[in-house]
């Protein structure tokens, strides 16, 4: 692959100095999620855009924050002992004296480890970095409280509430009841020896401020000259734990310099792109980039080409790539960042983290980072994979400015693929790939053959070829036909996406857990370890899961048809 001139000329606009100005200054600011340090960093933001000459849009909204304030734990039998820990948004706070009772360990956690032990009124212990999906099942076990042993000894700040976003009427049943707290990996190790000898009580103080507040975010629009309705929208999360110098400042940086560099070459540009800082990431779960997609609903699902998440670009030591896409936008990705870098790139499937509000609309999602190796990488989810993440010690020194420019070069060229590609550079037939996989494993692994996969199947191989038909017919597409192949390209991935990765459809957000790929229909695995009742419920689910995907194939084989009937004509 070749770059044309202009992205190569574009690439070299980015400036280092620009970047590493930017980090410092936004590191001046503790960026939690609803104080004045963030609305400062926000001010930093449309200010700098301002001077750019940079069209900016703020969107205000109510959401509802947790900061976390204090946590202890206290061994009080069979000795005393105190450890330093911390709490977590969306923890429910103690009465003052703290809650006193037995306390458990359960391992990592996981559905197995309940089923050995009555946990109901008790405090958990578990092996591992705190997490949404963990909180959700103890709390269903009737335990109290969980205590997270750390995987470092610097215990990571983590939200805890599966909500994804501001909760809302169907939702908001999932908010955390328990409380939650996390101590360092040593003296987690101390607690778990002492549960593996005999009883154990403990004390647990948690103080959490969960609380509603107006947030802002700052979006950048810059049009481009011939198709201005349609956009790219590139977004990384505002807020953090601390400074966060690489996660997420460095990512601020790296969206404010495409800024700059696409607003000055504006005239070039064939679609338009927007850029948007969202708040409300880290003790709101995803509220800011939700907000965007329940209010700008309709503009997104008729014309927003991509979404492009950047998190945690230009840590030190991270000198690999990993690429969480959806299938139509993976080969074109991964090919500009490897031409670019010649880094080998990792495909992944898309997790259900950081800002990945847009999956319900179907908008083909981007998120190409930079991680250590996994021989030196930490075992957490950001900042290169550094052990520094979402604790104190991510300053200024993680930060590689070389690494920065690097990244933001990759970002910007994959955007600039898909703003000024003719024909959108996306292979939807990737996704019937996709579909015609995951089917092919479920038939497999389904010996009572609860749905109808054969009929499925036969669908999802019929829309393959009809895509790959049109995709070897995009090479030599006429002038007049391109908005055609475009427009059904979009319309294709809206009808593709839903299913493949939702549960909750096009208008809700699923819960922050990861999940498979036809997560419902996936469900058919766990049939053998489900009760009577459940497995009935679950006979039901596929059935109309089963009708869900017939539906959407068949859509899409229509959709496909139709636009290889008009460009042929
Ligand atoms: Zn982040």
């Amino acid at each position: 692959m070749a770059f044309d001139p202009l992205i190569q000329n574009l690439l070299k606009q980015v400036s280092k100095d620009e970047m590493a100005k930017h980090v410092q200054n936004l590191c001046k600011f503790t960026r939690v999620s609803g104080t004045e340090d963030e609305e400062k960093a926000v001010e930093y933001i449309v200010s700098t855009l301002k001077k750019c000459g940079v069209k900016t849009d703020v969107y205000e909204f109510d959401s509802l924050i947790s900061q976390p304030k204090q946590a202890r734990v206290d061994l009080i039998y069979p000795t005393l002992k105190s450890f330093k820990s911390i709490t977590h948004p969306f923890s429910l706070t103690t009465p003052e004296e703290g809650v006193v009772t037995e306390l458990l360990y359960v391992g990592k956690g996981s559905e197995e480890d309940y089923n050995i032990k009555n946990v109901r009124g008790k405090i958990v212990l578990t092996d591992g970095n705190a997490s949404p999906d963990k909180v959700w099942l103890a709390q269903n076990y009737g335990v109290i409280g969980q205590i997270f042993i750390s995987n470092e000894n610097v215990p990571h700040e983590m939200i805890i509430t599966t909500v994804w976003g501001t909760p809302s009427i169907k939702t908001s049943f999932r908010i955390p009841r328990i409380y939650v707290a996390s101590v360092p990996h040593e003296d987690g190790e101390i607690l778990k020896l002492g549960t593996s000898k005999g009883k154990v009580i403990v004390r647990l103080y948690t103080q959490t401020n969960t609380t509603w507040a107006k947030l802002r975010i700052p979006v950048a629009t810059i049009e481009g000259k011939e198709e201005p309705e349609r956009f790219v929208l590139i977004g990384g999360h505002l807020d953090s734990w601390y400074v966060g110098a690489t996660d997420n400042a460095t990512g601020n940086a790296s969206c404010l310099e495409i800024a700059r560099v696409l607003n000055e070459n504006k005239e070039k540009l064939r679609r338009s792109v927007k850029i948007a800082w969202w708040v409300g990431h880290s003790q709101g779960r995803y509220s800011g980039s939700t907000y965007f997609v329940d209010k700008e609903w309709d503009n997104l699902n008729s014309n927003c080409i991509s979404y492009i998440n950047i998190d945690s670009p230009g840590s030190k030591g991270a000198t690999v790539y990993l690429l969480e896409a959806m299938p139509e936008a993976m080969d074109f990705s991964e090919e500009v960042a490897r031409t670019l870098t010649g880094i080998q790139v990792e495909r992944l499937k898309p997790g259900r983290w950081g800002d990945q509000s847009f999956w319900g609309i179907g908008v083909p999602s981007i998120d190409c980072y930079s991680m250590a190796p996994v021989e030196t990488r930490a075992n957490v989810g950001g900042s290169g994979g550094g052990w520094w993440w979402h604790t104190p010690y991510d300053t200024e020194e993680y930060v590689d400015t070389e690494y920065l420019v690097r990244d933001t070069e990759v970002n910007l060229a994959i955007a600039l693929t898909l703003i000024n590609s003719k024909v959108l550079p996306f292979k939807l037939s990737a996704n019937a790939e996709r579909y015609l996989e995951e089917l092919l494993n479920l038939k497999d692994k389904d010996s009572e053959y609860l749905v109808d996969y054969d009929d499925l199947i036969r669908k999802a191989g019929e829309l393959k070829s009809e895509l790959l038909k049109l995709e070897n017919s995009l090479n030599s597409v006429e002038e007049e036909k391109v908005k055609e192949v475009n427009d059904t390209l979009i319309r294709l991935s809206r009808i593709l996406n839903p299913t493949l990765f939702t549960a909750a459809g096009r208008y809700e957000q699923d819960p922050a857990v990861d999940q498979p790929y036809l997560p419902m229909l996936n469900y058919v695995l766990k049939k053998d370890t489900l009760g009577k009742d459940n497995y009935q419920f679950l006979k039901v689910t596929l059935r109309r899961e089963g009708n869900r995907v017939s539906d959407t194939l068949l859509e899409a084989i229509k959709v496909t048809d139709e636009c290889l009937r008009k460009i042929s004509k």
